[in-house]
């Protein structure tokens, strides 16, 4: 008997699930009270009134059992346990970069790198910054300019690698600020801010060429690196063959340093570090690490969570678990298209995000058209999504409102926790929202800080 080798169509969740977290059911009734309790701000609620949450892929994703296994092996030791050797010869093998510091989170390697490199006057140039890293390069007197390509504004515009720098404003902007005043390059990998969108091989290249020309030193926010090297793989000529160890080392190999929060493509639920060439950079950095983080084998980490992001950075790489992860994005971004809904495109790594300017054209920025639809995804199908609009970037310095450029939804994926029947759900809900488009009303503020308000702002439905 010879069969036919078969090829299927589903692509299937790479692992099976030997511990499970209930998720607890409510009803419409009570989300409509749990919502109003909580001041109509999803990030007021209690994560145990979520059924889905998509808020963050940060930090929320769920271990390895191998990580587990390593985790009980932790050495807890102050100085040279055996689980930071583990640590930094991963961090090694996968970034080439001699220097590895240890940090609690990714923020952490940030605030020690501008803290030591950057100064009043400087500018730090990056495709676009998250908002941590604008706000270390801000705290320490510097300049963040995003330099993303013209097509990674565009929520609509296809292209296969939107978070590419543009390499001619690079090489204005040091043209007219000058070398001295640009200690450092940056490239984020995948670019957060602009949709998670991926930057190429070539880009990546560029980018290293322009800086070693003018010697100035190139770094990576990596945090999305595995995701990143998936779509050089998958989208970037001649790399097909490659895997994403042989891409991630490659990107590596252009830069001279990078920082990285583990809560992404660690796939751990805290740690991070940064990682660079110069030794004599370095042993500042480590000076400073003693003062914020904890002894340079340590960081602020346990010896544990060292274990889990060992394994973590290699589990990132593994082609099942990456086809898995891209493609649950992909999946639920065709599924809102056909049914007509407006997405960025094409969907990135880690969230889908939806256009609700498109969505909700009769609800005006100042009424806050994202957060409405955030809100309605709860009502309905106990869905926690988030506002990337004007509730979060609205606030002027001078307490004046200015619509945000996009009025973004993001339903952002943790990682190995959701499989495809809640994905089916969450397209279900959304679609449900979308029907009932008409219904929704927009929002006023009723509290809020003068920083940051997204996050504990009171509001209320107007009309309502
Ligand atoms: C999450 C993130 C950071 C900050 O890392 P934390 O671990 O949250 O401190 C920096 N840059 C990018 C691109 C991120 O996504």
């Amino acid at each position: 008997m010879v069969l036919k080798p078969f090829k299927s169509k589903t692509i299937i969740e790479p692992f099976r699930i030997r511990s499970v977290e209930p998720i607890r059911f409510t009803t419409m009734q009570e989300r409509q009270k749990l919502l109003k309790e909580a001041g109509y701000n999803p990030f007021l609620l209690k994560a145990r009134d979520v059924l889905i949450d998509l808020l963050t892929d940060s930090g929320t994703g769920a271990l390895s059992s191998g990580q587990w296994s390593g985790m009980l092996e932790s050495d807890e030791s102050y100085a040279g346990s055996s689980s930071f050797y583990k640590f930094e010869t991963a961090v090694r093998e996968i970034t080439g970069f001699k220097n590895v510091i240890p940090t609690h989170q990714g923020r952490a390697a940030e605030n020690i790198l501008f803290t030591t490199v950057a100064g009043k006057g400087d500018v730090i140039p990056n495709n676009t910054h998250f908002d941590t890293t604008r706000a270390h390069v801000e705290h320490n007197g510097a300049e963040a300019r995003d330099l993303v390509i013209p097509e990674g504004r565009e929520p609509q515009t296809i292209h296969p690698f939107k978070g590419n720098m543009d390499i001619d404003a690079l090489e204005e902007t040091i043209e007219s600020v000058g070398t001295s005043k640009i200690p450092i390059i940056m490239l984020t990998i995948t670019n957060n801010s602009g949709g998670g969108q991926p930057v190429s091989m070539a880009n990546i290249k560029a980018v290293s060429e322009v800086a070693k020309k003018h010697g100035i030193p190139f770094f990576i926010d990596a945090c999305r690196f595995a995701e990143n090297s998936w779509f050089i793989k998958t989208r970037e000529k001649g790399y097909a063959d490659k895997t994403p160890m042989e891409i991630a080392q490659e990107i590596f190999s252009c830069a001279d340093g990078c920082t990285m929060s583990a809560k992404k493509d660690g796939m751990s639920n805290i740690g991070g570090f940064l990682a660079l060439n110069d030794d004599n950079l370095a042993q500042k950095c480590r000076s400073l690490t003693i003062l914020t983080e904890g002894f340079p084998t340590y960081g602020g980490m346990a010896g544990y969570d060292m274990e889990a992001v060992a394994k973590g950075l290699y589990e990132a790489l593994d082609e099942g678990y990456l086809r898995y992860r891209i493609r649950s994005a992909a999946y639920l971004g065709e599924k809102l298209v056909d049914a007509g809904i407006s997405i960025v495109q094409p969907t990135g790594g880690h969230a889908v995000y939806i256009d609700a300017k498109k969505t909700l054209p009769e609800i005006p920025p100042l009424e806050y058209p994202a957060w409405s639809l955030v809100n309605a995804l709860y009502l309905l199908g106990g869905v926690r999504a988030v506002e990337i609009g004007t509730v979060m970037f609205g606030l002027q310095p001078d307490g004046s409102e200015k619509a945000a450029s996009m009025e973004l939804v993001r339903l952002a994926f943790p990682r190995r926790v959701y499989t495809q029947s809640h994905v089916d759900y969450l397209a279900e809900v959304i679609i449900a929202a979308y029907e009932q488009r008409d219904k929704l009303t927009g929002y006023r503020i009723v509290e809020a800080p003068n920083v940051l308000r997204h996050f504990s702002a009171r509001l209320e439905p107007i009309g309502s």
